[in-house]
């Protein structure tokens, strides 16, 4: 049976990577859309065939490592994207400094003393202050919420405290890592920790910027591995008096020179009208920040280069902006506002990439309900790769402040697959990336941008 050989041949490629020219539905799709329809085939297509993206990001984390702010990492990464950018013969190619806090771990450990010292599984908290050389010894305390712990304050002074809270939401559980420390240093508490902020993982801690609260004492402060914090709570629960030997050599250098990245495709006919896409360039020293956030860079950066390689050249002006420092003090976004302060009423459009480049599934957008029906629209040429869902609270932290300062609409990938387990940890790594999942995001992000861009009407 000849004829079917090549059909199941075809059956299985298709399966790994559609062929170019992805089959964009034309079913219930708005009129307007019909000129953008082709270009966008095209644009999923080319994205698709190639695992282009996903070897970028493998390159940018084997060749680097990590990419904190301040880290020499960070300074030759930023180098190389500035030259590789050129090399996909992107335009206007330049950094923009932007100064940034200079946090260093160094050496860390946390023992739970005795005759046999027990070694725990941790890391410090980003910006957190260190120990005394010699560490920190002390008593525990644990307690699950700020109430156990208001209810605890007899107890606190000279201890060292742990929050033991399971993780429901990332926005629910970080507050305690951002505002745990201050609320147990103001009741005389030696240090905080806390049971790290994620799923249950295989004993990798996660971790993630504390923030002191001004004017009040600062104690040192780590995540601890799920399993370490059961076992600490397990103890405490048997009458156990742990006592606990923290060392931390963190502490803050001289703010350090930075940039954001920026490249572009000109508008061919309203060049300083500005469709802005990018994430952050910078992550935590931990893993090689593949999913935080060089996946949200390189799939934005991605999208520019289909472009150019398809010789699409939008009407407005389509901008990548690698942004620095988000982890440990956003200030590449505010250094980004600021400067283009004058602007920011040409930006249509901001989007940011931040939630990782697992399987995408649309966007979230907020702005006016007229430009979010017009994005739901264009969303229909997403179909055919499954992203075109447009749910609500689009934004990102690195363009959170020119769409706060201009009312720009914003608009962010939305994905599904397990951001959190490996979020600021050591697992942070491109082998947890599927090449096709971030060649779709690719595809998904030019083709929203490429419409916006092109549309003869602004979408604002
Ligand atoms: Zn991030």
């Amino acid at each position: 049976m000849p004829i079917l050989r090549p059909l199941a041949l075809a059956l299985v490629v298709c399966l790994q990577f559609p062929p170019p020219a992805v089959d964009v539905p034309t079913r219930d799709a708005p009129a307007w859309l019909a000129p953008y329809r082709e270009p966008a085939s095209r644009l999923i297509g080319e994205a698709v065939a190639s695992d282009a993206a996903w070897q970028r990001l493998a390159y940018l984390g084997d060749t680097f490592g990590h990419r904190l702010s301040g880290s020499p990492n960070l300074k030759a990464a930023i180098k190389w994207a500035v030259e590789e950018m050129k090399r996909d013969g992107l335009e206007n190619v330049h950094t923009e400094p932007v100064k940034v806090p200079h946090w260093v771990r160094g050496k860390e450990s946390l023992e739970i003393t005795g005759a046999i010292p027990q070694p725990l599984v941790m890391l410090g908290l980003g910006n957190s202050i260190g120990t005394p050389a010699a560490g920190i010894e002390a008593e525990l305390v644990v307690v699950r919420n700020f109430e156990e712990l208001d209810a605890a304050r007899e107890r606190v002074k000279g201890r060292i405290v742990m929050f033991n809270v399971p993780f429901t939401t990332y926005g629910e559980t970080v507050r305690f890592r951002a505002l745990g420390p201050s609320r147990v240093g103001v009741l005389g508490g030696v240090a905080m920790l806390i049971r790290a902020v994620g799923p249950a993982g295989l004993r990798t801690p996660h971790t993630g910027a504390l923030q002191y609260t001004e004017g009040q004492p600062q104690i040192p402060a780590a995540a601890v591995s799920h399993e370490d914090a059961a076992r600490l709570q397990r103890m405490v629960d048997r009458g156990t008096n742990v006592r606990l030997k923290l060392m931390m050599e963190a502490r803050f250098l001289p703010d350090a020179d930075s940039f954001n990245v920026v490249g572009e495709i000109r508008g061919r006919e309203l060049p300083n009208e500005v469709v802005v896409i990018g994430g952050h360039f910078d992550s935590w020293d931990v893993g090689t920040g593949a999913s935080d956030d060089g996946g949200g860079c390189v799939a934005t950066w991605e999208a520019l280069r289909l472009m150019k390689k398809l010789n699409i050249r939008p009407r407005r002006t389509v901008r990548v902006v690698l942004w620095t420092n988000e982890e440990n003090g956003g200030r590449g976004g505010t250094a980004y506002r600021d400067r283009h302060l004058g602007d920011l009423a040409n930006h249509v459009m901001m989007l940011e990439s931040d939630s990782g480049v697992f399987r995408p599934t649309g966007f979230g957008f907020s702005g006016t309900e007229a430009t979010r029906a017009k994005v739901k629209d264009i969303a229909t040429l997403l179909a055919g790769i499954q992203a075109d869902q447009i749910g609500p609270n689009g934004g990102g932290a690195d363009i959170g402040p020119s769409v706060q300062q201009a009312g720009i609409p914003a608009m962010s990938l939305e994905a599904e697959g397990n951001y959190f387990l490996i979020h600021h940890t050591e697992a942070d790594t491109v082998d947890k990336i599927d090449p096709l999942d971030i060649a779709r995001a690719s595809a998904a992000i030019a083709v929203m941008t490429y419409v916006v861009a092109e549309m003869p009407q602004r979408i604002r």
